[in-house]
């Protein structure tokens, strides 16, 4: 039977298959910690990327206090493995994710969420007071910075939304999360910056709004791959939620650069010839996501079109070494946590030689 074990040449592996770079993997995580640690603040990396256990482990292990999921169904994978330090980062809507998110709560009372509607507040918080459970749940206002994407609006909405949270006995308002994703792949760093700290003004105008009408706002939580540094500058922001910069990806890369190397790569094999200067490759849009662009052939030399489910084409200029049928090549994703999705392992090797096996734990987990 087919059974990829430590210890085996990365040979060992069918393919495609994501592999990961322990050396390029845990240099990231070593730069990551060692920007943002001394800048005092809390760092609650996002779990939406690499979706795993034994990752979300080593990032405890650098140094990382708490997590953060996207997703009820994802807090339910990281709590059973342990972690109770969980914060769910998208608003949690529908009588049967409150009803999960409760029963969560019952057993990790460390849990936090975010609310960005009255609604949404109101319903956790009936659903908390039919539970018997006692203790309140902490709560964030998500406040859109500028993304557009969830979040309550700056101003009189987000004050408003925080006197109705304050009115509901089973919900205790602690912070404030506003994550601008917009501004993550602003290519060059200076543009970047200054586009993250209008978000990042609309972040602590509105926590210091808040204070002066009375509210405690403990967690100003904010930043991903292309800005935790500058967020970490901001003074009042006290937590940062980067996930991607374990393993990037081409898109993250073309736009910060090569502070983080993409780590991850896919493992595809050349199944068939097509003319001189063409192959097949047996990785298609079921191991690799094309949303931000195609993945690239690690060896830019070999240039990646798609074709289709199940196949890509690499090709390549003449005097460039040609692939033959049965040769590897690694693919870079163009976007990390939608194609880590596709997959049910990672196979981390050093130097080619596979040292650890993850699984992908909360995959398809997207309720
Ligand atoms: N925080 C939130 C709310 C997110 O949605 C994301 C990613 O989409 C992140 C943090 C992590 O950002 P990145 O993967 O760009 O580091
Ligand atoms: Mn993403």
């Amino acid at each position: 039977m087919y059974q990829p074990t430590v210890g085996q040449p990365l040979s060992g592996l069918d393919t495609p298959s994501m592999i990961v770079d322990l050396d390029l993997m845990e240099a990231n995580i070593k730069t990551l910690f060692d920007t943002l640690l001394p800048t005092g603040r809390n760092i609650r990396p996002h779990l939406k990327t690499t979706k795993s256990v034994a990752l979300a482990r080593k990032l405890e292990a650098a140094g990382a206090k708490g997590c953060c999921v996207a997703k009820v169904s994802e807090a339910e994978v990281v709590a059973r493995a342990g972690f109770d330090d969980i914060l769910i980062t998208s608003p949690i809507i529908g009588k049967l994710k409150v009803e999960r998110l409760v029963e969560l709560f019952r057993h990790h009372r460390r849990i936090r969420v975010a609310v960005d509607s009255d609604v949404g507040a109101t319903a956790i918080d009936a659903a908390l007071a039919g539970s018997g459970i006692e203790e309140p749940i902490s709560v964030l206002i998500d406040l859109d910075v500028g993304l557009h994407r969830t979040g309550v609006k700056p101003g009189r909405p987000a004050l408003d939304l925080a006197h109705h949270v304050q009115r509901l006995p089973h919900l205790r308002l602690i912070g404030l999360q506003g994550y601008e994703g917009h501004v993550q792949h602003v290519w060059g760093h200076e543009d970047r910056k200054a586009q993250c700290l209008e978000s990042m003004k609309i972040l602590t105008d509105t926590a210091s709004a808040l204070r002066a009408e009375g509210f405690t706002i403990d967690v100003v939580t904010t930043g991903g791959t292309g800005t935790a540094e500058t967020c970490a500058s901001v003074p009042g922001v006290t937590e940062l939620q980067p996930g991607s910069f374990i393993f990037m990806d081409t898109d993250y890369r073309n736009a910060i650069g090569a502070a983080y190397a993409n780590s991850l790569t896919l493992l595809a094999t050349v199944i068939s010839k097509q003319g001189e200067r063409q192959v097949t490759i047996d990785a298609g849009l079921k191991s690799l996501t094309t949303d931000s662009g195609l993945a690239e052939c690690r060896d830019a030399r070999y240039a990646h079109r798609n074709l289709g489910d199940e196949q890509g084409s690499l090709s390549w200029e003449e005097g460039t070494p040609e692939l033959r049928i049965g040769d590897r090549v690694e693919m870079v994703p163009s976007h990390i946590d939608p194609t880590v999705n596709l997959h049910d392992f990672y196979y981390a090797h050093r130097k080619g030689v596979i040292e650890e096996i993850w699984k992908v734990d909360s995959r398809g987990k997207v309720q």
